[in-house]
């Protein structure tokens, strides 16, 4: 038989998948045959042993070979439920089997034949009895399409059985066999005792052992990984080393002397190695990671302000247009009197006002443009830029903060986080950046006491509100949805609504407003900067506020439903407050997530260190979770962990570092089928999520 099948086959082609099953498959991502050879089963559910009947015990599960004693009876007892019942016996005994409601069943078994069954063993020892097990005929000891055999356990959806699953990748690994094209190159496999392709895709489904299993698990976990480093390494090769324009200031004293307080030597040093590295003639490819609150936006300032001495513009990217507002209006703020010239550009911005700013930037009379990812628009064109900055990096894509590089030639990048991630994930996603770590916090900080609580406390809480309100401070309440509770129901406090009844019912004599991301930029700046003013008491907020959103007088912020949130989001909104003099607490409603939130919730509770808590909330949550692809703007991995397989992917980066440094281009015959794989995961790797509003 000739196979014409390939990996980018359509799944129709195989039979008994039609337009219907098709369409459930592609419910699951998997609309070719490689999709489906790489459809890798969640679990498996072991059915190698073997027992006689005379053996079983209630509650053992195992297969057993035996004969049908006599023939099947069929009760018919009522409308719904059909009962089979038949004996089985080796040599060592007699076992009942009862099938509920599978009528059909009666029609292949037959007296005198020998069957194989698996199943969970219920009755009695003296009188064992399975129900409705797994049945195949045939008398010949060993290995079954569903007895004897490790069999897989996939994601399904409704409508598609697992034997139908297992039956379309079993067709579809023997369609495309020869097909399967090796990811690896054959020096790197051997190099570190991988197993072939096609025994490691065959054996991920229909394990021969426990032995190969392992072995094609190793293989593929290694493949995927070393994919993703090959990936990660030429996008980044795209950039790194380049040459970059070497700026001809790198004292920032006239900066810090305009800050309104002293920067902290963390925040020094962090300019100082900056501006070391945009005077040097290399691009600068530099991280600042900095717990939520300590000051890196001066840091990014202070560059910008290196770049406007030099002559040249420099662009900073916020994840959001309430965060791109703020560094726009604080920056101003400092810049102006400067003569430094500053610009916003978001989404939300009026055609008119839109026009003009682009305009502007084109000609060089904005010095620093501040705006959200609609600074890597079409249209955004430069006079001479030549820094590029992205905020809260880790609500980007990889591939944004190149978009954005690419709009000034030889740009130096400076990207700033808050999130702290283990060192060899940093390397993945940051590469070849350098770091610098603002491990300091401005002084006079002190921890802001939080607390988790029930709702028998919501009136001393609003007790508490009225006297920090009374003395002049202010609050924001988060709540998780804007407005139509999501299932959950009225549980849920939904902002709107609660804004509402807030104002209308309980704080009656305090300014109450609302923020969301559904707001009209307008309607929302027009808010934002009324609280700023201290012109508004208590913001009921969505998690808009979560990142950058600075208002030192604000000394109280209470989470409802905190047990919707992560412990990392719930960690950046409490750093909304704690960031002037005056003392600041955070308060977390439980909400009814029972005692496994209120667990997460007391991590909140005894610990205000970012790292601290992202470690936490990892060894609560488990990976995939934590790092789900906004995180990070990595693609989803189908088989490998980044957590749990941490020392495969260090050898995994060093293997694709040296193929490569060796093949740049992924040109040579023996990288063809690698080539390929990379740019699968290209298209894969995040473009446009991670973008809140
Ligand atoms: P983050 O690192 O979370 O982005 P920000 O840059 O928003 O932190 O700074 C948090 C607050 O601390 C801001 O109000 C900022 O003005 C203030 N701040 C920053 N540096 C200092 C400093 N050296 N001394 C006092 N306050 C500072
Ligand atoms: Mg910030």
């Amino acid at each position: 038989m000739t196979r014409v099948a390939r990996l980018d086959t359509d799944v129709r082609y195989i039979k008994g998948v039609g337009e219907k099953r098709a369409a459930l498959m592609a419910k699951l991502g998997i609309r070719t045959l490689g999709e489906l050879v790489r459809h890798y089963p969640r679990a498996y559910e072991d059915r190698t042993v073997f027992m006689r009947v005379g053996e079983l015990k209630p509650g053992d599960a195992a297969c057993v070979r035996a004969t049908v004693t006599a023939e099947p009876v069929l009760r018919h007892v009522r409308a719904g439920l059909d009962i089979l019942t038949f004996t089985v016996a080796d040599d060592s005994g007699a076992m009942g089997v009862v099938f509920f409601n599978q009528p059909f069943v009666k029609d292949s078994i037959a007296p005198g034949r020998a069957y194989t069954l698996y199943g969970k063993v219920a009755g009695t020892p003296r009188r064992p009895e399975m129900q409705n097990p797994v049945i195949e005929q045939g008398t010949a000891q060993g290995r079954g399409a569903l007895t004897g055999a490790i069999v897989p356990v996939y994601a399904l959806t409704a409508g598609i059985s697992h034997n139908a699953m297992a039956g379309a990748v079993r067709q579809g690994l023997i369609l495309c066999g020869d097909e399967l094209p090796d990811a690896l190159p054959k020096g790197v496999r051997e190099r570190h005792g991988l197993a072939h392709a096609r025994f490691s895709y065959e054996n991920i489904h229909f394990p021969a052992d426990f032995e190969a299993l392992e072995i094609a698990r190793r293989r593929l976990i290694f493949e995927e990984l070393f994919t993703l480093s090959v990936s990660m390494k030429m996008m980044r090769d795209g950039r790194a080393a380049r040459a970059g324009i070497a700026f001809d200031c790198a004292d920032a004293e006239g900066f810090f002397s305009a800050l309104p307080f002293v920067p902290t030597r963390a925040q020094r040093r962090a300019v100082a190695q900056a501006a070391e590295d945009m005077s040097s003639g290399r691009a600068m490819n530099r991280l600042v990671q900095g717990d939520v609150g300590s000051g890196k936006t001066v840091v990014a300032a202070a560059c910008c302000y290196l770049a406007w001495r030099s002559g040249r513009q420099s662009a900073m990217m916020a994840p959001t247009e309430l965060l791109a507002e703020q560094h726009y209006r604080s920056l101003t703020g400092i810049f102006g009197p400067m003569g430094v010239k500053t610009g916003l550009l978001t989404g939300g911005m009026r055609a008119r006002s839109r026009r003009e700013t682009l305009e502007m930037l084109a000609r060089g009379d904005i010095d620093v443009i501040i705006g959200t990812h609609a600074l890597i628009g079409q249209g955004v064109n430069f006079h001479s830029l030549a820094l590029v900055i992205t905020d809260e990096q880790h609500r980007f894509g990889v591939r944004q903060r190149s978009e954005l590089t690419a709009k000034g030639e030889c740009a130096h990048v400076l990207v700033m986080s808050a999130t702290p991630i283990p060192r060899t994930l940093a390397l993945m996603i940051y590469g070849d950046l350098d770091v610098s770590v603002v491990d300091e916090m401005p002084p006079g900080r002190e921890r802001v006491d939080t607390f988790a609580v029930g709702e028998r406390y919501r009136e001393r809480i609003y007790e508490f509100v009225r006297k920090l309100t009374g003395q002049g401070r202010q609050v924001y309440i988060v709540c998780p949805a804007v407005d139509e509770p999501e299932e959950g129901g009225d549980a849920l406090k939904a902002a709107a609504d609660w804004a509402r009844e807030l104002a209308e019912d309980v704080f009656t004599d305090r300014r109450v407003a609302l923020v969301h991301g559904k707001m009209k930029a307008r309607a929302r700046e027009a808010v934002m900067s009324q609280f700023r003013e201290g012109g508004i008491d208590i913001l009921v907020a969505t998690t808009v506020i979560e990142v950058g959103v600075d208002v030192p007088n604000a000394a109280l912020i209470i989470v409802e439903n905190a047990d919707r949130f992560g412990l990392s989001q719930l960690h950046q909104l409490r750093g909304r407050v704690g960031r002037g003099e005056h003392k600041s607490y955070c308060v977390l409603f439980e909400g009814a997530g029972g005692e496994a939130a209120r667990e997460r919730l007391r991590v909140m509770t005894q610990y205000s260190d970012g790292f601290k808590i992202s470690e936490q909330d990892l060894a609560l949550r488990g990976p995939g979770d934590f790092f789900g692809s906004r995180q990070h703007g990595l693609p989803d991995l189908k088989i490998a962990s980044l957590v749990s397989d941490m020392d495969t992917l260090e050898t995994a980066q060093g293997a694709a570092r040296a193929v490569v440094e060796d093949d740049p281009g992924l040109e040579r015959p023996e990288n063809a089928a690698l080539a390929r794989s990379v740019s699968d995961m290209f298209a894969r790797v995040s473009g446009d999520d991670g973008v809140l509003s």
